[in-house]
């Protein structure tokens, strides 16, 4: 049994980045850049003005209030090729080029119409509420550096850049296979010893929130040949999540499957409650397996431990562990025994905009019900003392928004 800061060290050791494939821009989000964009133009590509106004030389204002002649309009997206005089103005909308001959905007809240002209009520800097061609960028630099995840930000920057593909890290595929004599479908009535697997459906969520494809594959029974068979199917994904059948029941085939299909242990239990007999192996053809015990909290806690670090890892997002944040514990959280402890809890933002935390009421790691109203974990380390009412704890968010 390891405990989770080794845990890290072994899973960064063995997780690499995907492939990279190149991909339309709108099928990026969320992916990371595998190689630089650069911007193909000048940003701004031409002199443009930042407000609603008039094109004016500053030198005919500095005498404000005055009026000057209207000499025309400049919208956005008309080159104007007419060039602006002594005494003149030209009408401006935010984004148009600057007209020749002029070196300044007024806004239209410093002026007033006045007959055929316009009276400018203020005097303004040469420059004043113009952006120069160039000023954000000069056309050939980097300005989306490998590394960085798309976020919908990162896109429109990438558009802007003129990169209508994008060369990323590859969408990993995670294989889903849940297993026990005891599983019946979401839309079957459990009889005698049966229940309804939830894990198909906890990990499937997990894996897409983790933005990866899930691929489920049929439930297989507590049976070494069946096991077998689905496990090598599984293996032809990027990465293979398997729930249940992995602790120290005499039907537990998973750790004994796993490896007779080649698969490498390079974790086998963890110093974590729940989820102890975590596994995690590779094979020689790069596939990332991972072995989550069947209760639902402890296939959670395994997921968000390891998984989803291993997944972005995979994605080129770097190796990032789980943050954690300092959170008031309402109700307090009891004294932790050897094992680094996750307590389901529902977490909120509290008067003074500091993170509160309080347990969920939940019946043990096997009840997925009261597993709902979590959206945080209370993480509490090895031989911790029991946190009192109101002291400060630390939480893992499970659901970031
Ligand atoms: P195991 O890890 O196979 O020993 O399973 C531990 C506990 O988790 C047992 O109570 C199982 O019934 C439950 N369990 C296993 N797989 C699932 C599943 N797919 N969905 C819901 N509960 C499960
Ligand atoms: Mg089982």
């Amino acid at each position: 049994m390891i405990d989770v800061e080794e845990a890290y060290r072994v899973l960064f050791e063995y997780v690499t980045p995907g492939p990279v494939v190149a991909l339309p821009l709108s099928d990026a989000l969320y992916r990371t850049l595998a190689s630089p964009i650069n911007c193909d133009l000048d940003m701004p590509p031409f002199d443009r003005s930042v407000m609603d106004g008039y094109a004016v030389r500053a030198v005919d204002v500095t005498q404000a209030p005055l009026t000057l002649r209207l000499v025309g309009e400049a919208p956005a997206g008309a080159v104007v090729g007419k060039a602006i005089g002594d005494g003149e103005a030209m009408r401006i909308n935010t984004g148009a080029p600057i007209p020749p001959g002029a070196d300044a905007v007024v806004r239209v809240e410093e002026t007033e119409p006045c007959g055929d002209g316009v009276l400018v009520k203020s005097s303004v800097a040469v420059g004043n509420f113009i952006t120069r061609r160039g000023a954000y960028v000069t056309a050939g630099d980097v300005v989306m550096a490998a590394g960085l995840r798309l976020t919908p930000a990162a896109i429109a920057a990438a558009a802007t850049a003129g990169a209508a593909r994008v060369s990323v890290y590859r969408k990993p595929r995670v294989a889903i296979l849940t297993t026990g004599d005891e599983l019946v479908d979401v839309d079957q009535k459990p009889l005698g010893a049966q229940i309804r697997n939830s894990n198909q459906f906890l990990v499937e969520a997990l894996v897409r929130s983790a933005h990866a494809d899930p691929v489920v594959l049929p439930v297989v029974r507590d049976d070494r040949d069946r096991l077998e068979a689905s496990i090598r199917e599984g293996l032809k994904a990027d990465v293979l999540c398997v729930t249940g059948g992995v602790s120290m029941g005499d039907r537990d085939f998973v750790p004994e499957v796993l490896q007779a299909a080649g698969a490498t242990f390079h974790i086998h239990k963890i110093a974590i409650k729940p989820g102890r007999p975590t596994i995690f192996a590779t094979t020689p053809s790069g596939t990332l397996v991972f072995a989550l015990p069947g209760n639902p909290v402890s296939a959670l806690v395994g997921f968000e431990l390891l998984v989803r670090p291993a997944l972005r890892v995979r994605e080129g997002g770097g190796a990032i562990q789980p943050v954690l944040l300092a959170a008031e514990v309402v109700g307090g959280c009891p004294a932790t025994r050897d094992r680094q402890s996750y307590h389901p809890a529902r977490a909120w933002v509290g008067a003074r905009g500091q993170w509160c935390v309080e347990r969920v009421s939940w019946g043990g790691s096997g009840d997925s019900l009261g597993l709902a109203a979590a959206n945080a974990m209370i993480v509490c380390p090895p031989g911790a003392p029991e946190v009192p009412e109101g002291a400060q704890g630390f939480i893992m968010l499970l659901d970031p928004v």
